[in-house]
Parts: C-alpha cells; structure tokens; sequence
C-alpha cells in the first residue's frame, strides 16, 4: 500500500515550557500540518485511501461524517483534487455554514444532510445514484475507517526513526483506526513505546473493540503473526461525549494556547491534551518521561467552536 501523492513527514516539535508545567519530556508530532487538504489525521489516512480507490478504478466517492467532520472536509477537497465525483451524507439537521463544512462546501462536493439515524440508507441511496449515472462509486466509512487508514498510521510512526524514541505517546482516539496504526507502527518500528488512545466519544468497551478489530484486519494484511498487543483506551476524558465540551476541558485549550501556543480543539485534541495533563499529574506518565503527544488536528473545529 501506498500514498497517491507522494508527501513530506511532518514535524516534531519540543515544547519545553509545557514539559516544565508537566513534568515530562513532550514534544508534539505535528500531523495538524499534514500538507494536504486541510491537514490532520484524515488527510493522512486519505492518502492511501485514494490510491487503493483509484487503482481498484472508483470515480466517484461516497462518505458521511458529522457537521464539522474533518473527514468529509478532507475528501471533498481530495475528490476536487482528483476530478472525482463527490457526495457527502452529513450528519447535521441544520447545515453548519463555517468551520470543515464551508471547505466541502466550496470543494463543490455534493452534501446531503440527514437525521443521525437516517446516515445508513442515505449512503446506499447516494451510491445507488451515482451508478445510475453510470459512475463506479467508493463506499467510505465514516472518519476514513478503513484499512488503508490505520495502515497510513503503521507508516506514520517509521517517521520517527530518527527521533528520540518516546516512552508514550498519546493521541485523541474516535473510530481507532489511528490507533490501531499507532500500535502497529509501534510493533514495527519503536517496541519500547506505549500508545495511550484517549477516547473523543466511545466507551472503553466499544473503543477497545473497535481498535481490537482494525489490529487484526492490520495484521492479516501484512501476515503478521505476532500476539496482539495491549490496547490502552481511555474513555474518562470524554465529557458527555461527541462534541460535549466542559469546563475543564476548555481550561486546558486555554492553558496550553497560553502557555507555549500550542493549538487544542474543543472536539478532538483538547480532550487527549487533558487526558496527558491528567497522566502526567497522576503519574501515568512517569516524572521526566519522554510523552510525544500525536496531534491529529482540529483547528477547524476550534474555529467553529462557540464556547471559546
Ligand atoms: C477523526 C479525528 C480523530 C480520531 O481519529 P480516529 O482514527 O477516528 O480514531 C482525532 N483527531 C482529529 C482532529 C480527528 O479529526
């Protein structure tokens, strides 16, 4: 498997002010700069996700996501990158204007808003068209949960060959393809780092799971034999869950923006930063270890955020 477009690593950065508030070694691997398509984790994850669509001959492209999804946001534009025809089943009652949704929206991608629970029949409608019209349609899961996906995060992690390897590091966790990747990746390359997956809005149970499946589908893919190893996910930072912001949490967007710049998201990266402060205070994360907090992106979910 291979990226579409070929792409640069993205940078690791040291953040001694917050390592010193903390109590740990943090750096920040920087995958909100990821190059394409507004950046994040999903633009990663696209990046092979096309390449197998192409090859298999798709010409168009069917996903769904939530109103600020950086997942739909991402594949609109890689789709009008691609000339590929796009529909996008969006999880919204009232259409959001700002934010992930004015890019899909300006990427000329087809949105077609739908009640939560309505998502499924909505995406067999939309392929349903799209072969009417003669197209040969992808079908892609929400949040790019695929294959592909966690595979683009067994690669991530040979970037940090020539870094310092961590002791931890920590990410915002959803779907788990990330993290599948992560564990992976760090099977492969860094076996002396454990991945500490902060849940966004599943339980433990679901989460864990979730991550079990796409590790197996991983290590089927690349004939692995290895004992699957542990998943840590955490679902204590979630608040009420899926977009549910509180105080706290909105405490530590604020602090770590203050404190050295480093941008949080209210959605996403917010709540795994709240989660390493917490590690860290409790010594999860053990005094003067070496933390690489994986940050997945978000900005445009700050920028949509009214609670900030
Ligand atoms: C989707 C998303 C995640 C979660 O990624 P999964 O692979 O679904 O676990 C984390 N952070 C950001 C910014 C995201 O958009």
């Amino acid at each position: 498997m291979k990226p579409h477009f070929p792409f640069s690593p993205t940078p690791v950065r040291a953040y001694p002010a917050l390592s010193k508030a903390l109590g740990v070694r943090l750096r920040v691997k920087h995958d909100d700069l990821f190059q394409d398509c507004g950046g994040g984790n999903k633009a990663r994850k696209l990046q092979y996700i096309v390449k197998a669509a192409l090859d298999a001959g798709h010409d168009a492209i069917v996903t769904t996501g939530g109103g600020q999804s950086n997942h739909v946001r991402a594949t609109a534009l890689m789709s009008a990158r691609l000339g590929l025809r796009a529909i996008m089943v969006v999880q919204a009652v009232t259409p959001p204007r700002g934010g992930n949704l004015k890019l899909a929206r300006l990427s000329g991608a087809e949105l077609r808003f739908v009640k939560a629970e309505d998502t499924a029949a909505a995406m067999d409608a939309a392929m349903a068209d799209l072969k009417k019209e003669g197209r040969n349609p992808y079908y892609l899961r929400g949040g790019g949960h695929c294959l592909e996906g966690a595979f683009a995060y067994h690669e991530a992690v040979a970037e940090l060959r020539r870094e310092t390897p961590p002791d931890f590091i920590v990410l915002a966790s959803g779907t788990g393809a990330t993290q599948a990747g992560l564990i992976s990746g760090c099977r492969a390359f860094l076996p002396k780092t454990t991945v500490l997956g902060v849940s966004v809005a599943r339980s433990n149970e679901k989460g864990s799971r979730a991550i079990g499946e796409s590790l197996a589908e991983l290590s089927l893919h690349m004939g692995s034999k290895d004992a699957a190893p542990p998943i840590r996910f955490d679902d204590s930072f979630m608040g009420e869950g899926y977009e549910s912001a509180g105080p706290e949490l909105l405490e530590t967007i604020r602090w770590a923006a203050l404190t050295e710049g480093l941008i949080l998201d209210p959605t996403y990266t917010g709540k795994a930063f709240r989660g390493l402060r917490e590690y860290a205070k409790n010594g999860t994360l053990p005094v003067d270890s070496d933390v690489l907090f994986w940050h997945t992106g978000g900005l445009l979910n700050l920028m949509a955020s009214e609670a900030l």
